[in-house]
């Protein structure tokens, strides 16, 4: 009898205990299934409801473009706190403006970075891996197109190859992403000034070390007239006149961060002096310089978040350097976006009690498979002439439309930017 007691005593002091432990340690408890994604139907009407552009009337000269891949809010969020605790100042965090980016695609509530990347380049809703071109594969006119009608001139500037969704989107039409022998050969042919980044694979064929398919040696034709560049010593002593298209072809295919490679700063500096350059010495009307942090999106696809960190690191850099240069000046437009959020980034805190934190827990989480992109809005940053424009709630396809009005585009007269010989 007595042991029985002494058993039960224990055991409601014991259920006592716990009780008390979670009611201080973790108050709300709830047991969650350890998958859980839920299907949900939806209507997906393929209409586009335009967003009302406010009227801009100091125009902008020059636009410069920014976009990390795969930057989610998230990645913005763990950069800060990885860099520098919750109440570090970022680059992205001294912007007057911002909003948020709505990112399907035509058809699919997921996009990649070909289909979002043609919404900003040409104001259309595109297929997954379409590349300037609309849903039925028709070839739509690229802002860089328009804007090199109307004498300006033209940067694209990528960590991944030049080839690759994001630049390609800006400079070339193609039904698919993958067509790199296409796609390299009609960027040689676009009219863009300066291409910056990895992918000399694509450029040169098989028998000589490349991954073309074909014989042609896109580069031997570049160095014909043109100026080539492929190191980061090359590129840091480059003294030429800004008289000439300018590659630069640095890894063979997206960059490594080897030491002989410049990196997205170097890159970004130099197409923004030569640019200002080309601009000045060929009077043309303005620069347009898109450049992308490419291996942001790499890092979400391989759930690395020190590789992430290491990108978003030097997309910051160029950001912050962007933003100084637009500071000083009142004719350029700065915008930092992404393109979708890779991977599923989540920030935790370090342990399931309410203690100062020592530590973030980040975790990737897609339910589908390892690393995918996922369809949350993004964030959008800007400054300068036009930049009104890019807050609030967004679509991608609107990006367009207020660039064009930033720069007034419709106003300008076609005019050749030539660069002589
Ligand atoms: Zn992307």
């Amino acid at each position: 009898m007595i042991q029985s007691i002494k058993y039960l005593l224990v055991a409601l002091l014991t259920t006592a205990l716990t009780i008390l432990y979670l009611d201080q340690y973790a108050p709300i408890i709830v047991e969650v299934p350890e998958k859980t994604s839920q299907r949900m139907p939806i209507e997906f009407s393929k209409e586009i409801q335009k967003k009302q552009i406010h009227k801009i009337e100091k125009k902008a000269k020059n636009v410069i473009l920014l976009i990390g891949d795969g930057m989610g809010l998230n990645q913005v969020t763990a950069y800060r706190i990885a860099k520098g605790g919750p109440n570090f100042l970022t680059a992205f965090d001294k912007f007057p403006f911002t909003g948020l980016v709505k990112t399907h695609s035509f058809d699919n509530l997921i996009t990649d970075s070909a289909a979002s990347a043609t919404a900003y380049s040409s104001g259309i809703k595109t297929k997954n891996r379409y590349l300037g071109v609309d849903g039925n594969g028709d070839d739509v006119e690229l802002i860089t197109e328009i804007l090199l009608r109307k004498g300006f001139v033209t940067g694209l500037v990528a960590t991944s190859e030049i080839t690759h969704a994001t630049p390609a989107a800006f400079a070339i039409h193609n039904i698919s992403r993958y067509n790199t022998d296409e796609i390299a050969k009609s960027m040689y042919e676009s009219k863009n000034h300066i291409l910056m980044g990895g992918g000399k694979d694509f450029f040169m064929p098989e028998s000589n070390g490349g991954q073309r398919k074909d014989e042609i040696n896109l580069v031997d034709l570049i160095k014909n007239g043109n100026i080539y560049i492929d190191s980061k010593k090359a590129l840091m002593s480059f003294k030429g006149e800004a008289k000439k298209r300018i590659f630069g072809l640095f890894a063979k295919e997206g960059l490594t961060r080897s030491e002989s490679e410049p990196s997205l700063l170097d890159m970004f500096k130099f197409t923004l002096d030569q640019s200002k350059k080309m601009v000045d010495q060929n009077r043309c009307s303005g620069f347009f310089i898109m450049a992308e942090g490419s291996q942001i999106d790499w890092a979400g696809h391989e759930n690395d978040f020190d590789y992430q960190f290491e990108e978003m690191d030097e997309f910051h850099d160029v950001v912050g350097h962007a933003l100084e240069f637009v500071k000083f000046r009142d004719d350029t437009l700065l915008i930092v976006l992404s393109d979708h959020e890779t991977g599923g980034l989540l920030i935790e805190m370090d342990e399931l009690r309410n203690k100062p934190s020592s530590s973030m827990i980040v975790s990737w989480n897609t339910a589908l498979e390892e690393g995918t992109h996922t369809g949350a809005m993004i964030p959008a940053y800007s400054y300068g002439p036009g930049a009104i424009n890019f807050t609030g709630v967004i679509d991608n396809t609107d990006v367009f439309f207020s660039l064009k009005e930033a720069i007034g585009i419709n106003e300008l007269a076609d005019k050749e930017c030539k660069l002589n010989d």
